[in-house]
């Protein structure tokens, strides 16, 4: 056999969803890769059976059907606070995994550079390897997970070609204020570059933070490549929806690399979606409410536990420090910890650029039950894994 590609030697598969399979194996709470245990809207449902008999069954249009590109106009244009063009400023994606890879592959050209924020997605870093990108990475240093402006300005002095920034963060809980935004908008301006963004928490944020969509920013529409997807905001991972907005240049080249790569969102869910989309506001207050009260359940838990956590601004991570435990391998600690104790987490490793491994990540999109019994296993923590020198 001939060597397959030399760009699939330099990362692995996902960690995230590879601890999913891991929990499934050990019959853990699977409080790993994020995503919720609970229904999706009940309008959402009785729209997908009633549109299974209705005539969706082929191809929508590539960028996205005109009744979700219409409905989803109008409710970004509602909260970005800009009139959003259906017709010229959105290209709908599988999720919004293919709308960063579609994104990149529209800004960037092999060997060009990217600055991405550490800790960070764990996705950017394939992104990156498969688009030729090279990777400048810039710490957010805790416990409040600033970034150092002359490091940031450093990063920009290399000529980068874009910058990714995932607001909230997925996994520090990171909300940036609109200060900050404001200045990475200045150092963007300057030094010329794109800012490609990660905003599928958008709608999941803890009072008194408040999500700022970098789009908005004064000048940044045309620099700007806003991702995004209906996943957290709907319950609907599975769905596989997600979207790009930008300037119509923008647009009509991310056009090109997603109609290529998957030629477009699955048809009869993007119809069923609408519903969703339509919802008033209420219904995005309701949703942060009710992670609020996640949050404050989990947290509260994992404090009568005395485990050290990150406080999440925005999101549904947090990070725990298990330091006490002296594991050199945080994947063989969430191995052990799934195993023996029966909760999944994702090692903190695989989202920092640094050589992290005293942290884990959990997420809390679950019934206040499923919590529970994670809390509930967690007490025993200390008996079943045993420090190591
Ligand atoms: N964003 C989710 C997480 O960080 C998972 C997304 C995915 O697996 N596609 O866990």
């Amino acid at each position: 056999m001939p060597n397959l590609s030399s760009r699939t030697e330099t990362f692995t598969d996902s960690v995230i969803r590879r601890m999913t399979r891991i929990s499934m194996q050990y019959g853990a709470v699977n409080l790993s890769q994020g995503f919720p245990d609970f229904d999706p809207p009940k309008a959402l449902l009785d729209r997908l059976a009633a549109v299974s008999h209705e005539d969706f069954h082929q191809y929508s249009i590539t960028w996205g059907a005109q009744n979700f590109r219409e409905a989803l106009a109008e409710k970004q244009s509602r909260f970005m606070a800009r009139p959003i063009d259906p017709n010229r400023e959105i290209v709908v994606t599988c999720g919004s995994t293919e709308a960063m890879m579609a994104a990149m592959m529209t800004a960037v050209d092999p060997g060009d550079k990217v600055i991405v924020f550490s800790p960070f997605y764990e996705n950017y870093g394939a992104d990156a390897i498969l688009s030729g990108a090279e990777p400048i990475y810039v710490p957010l240093h805790p416990p409040a997970f600033n970034f150092d402006a002359d490091e940031l300005e450093n990063a920009f002095r290399q000529n980068p070609k874009a910058l990714i920034l995932c607001n909230p963060s997925n996994p520090c809980g990171k909300v940036f204020t609109e200060d900050e935004l404001r200045f990475i908008a200045t150092l963007a301006e300057r030094y010329d570059t794109f800012v490609i963004t990660d905003e599928v928490y958008e709608h999941i944020v803890y009072a008194p933070h408040k999500h700022t969509y970098f789009a908005s920013l004064p000048g940044m529409w045309e620099r700007t490549i806003s991702c995004s997807s209906l996943s957290k905001t709907y319950s609907i991972t599975g769905w596989r929806l997600g979207y790009i907005i930008a300037s119509p240049a923008i647009i009509e080249n991310a056009k090109k690399v997603h109609d290529f790569l998957t030629v477009g969102a699955a048809a009869p869910l993007q119809e069923a979606a609408v519903t969703g989309l339509r919802f008033g506001d209420d219904y995005y207050r309701e949703l942060a409410a009710v992670y609020t009260a996640k949050r404050d359940l989990f947290l509260r838990g994992l404090d009568d536990l005395r485990i050290a956590h990150t406080d999440p601004q925005g999101a549904y991570y947090v990070l725990l420090d298990v330091s006490e435990f002296g594991y050199a391998d945080d994947l063989e600690f969430c191995e052990v910890l799934a195993r023996d104790v029966g909760v999944g987490a994702v090692p903190g490793s695989s989202f920092f650029r640094e050589p992290v491994n005293h942290l884990i990540r959990l997420h809390f999109a679950k019934r206040d039950d499923t919590l529970f019994d994670a809390l509930n296993r967690l007490e025993s923590l200390r008996q079943k894994i045993k420090p190591r020198k």
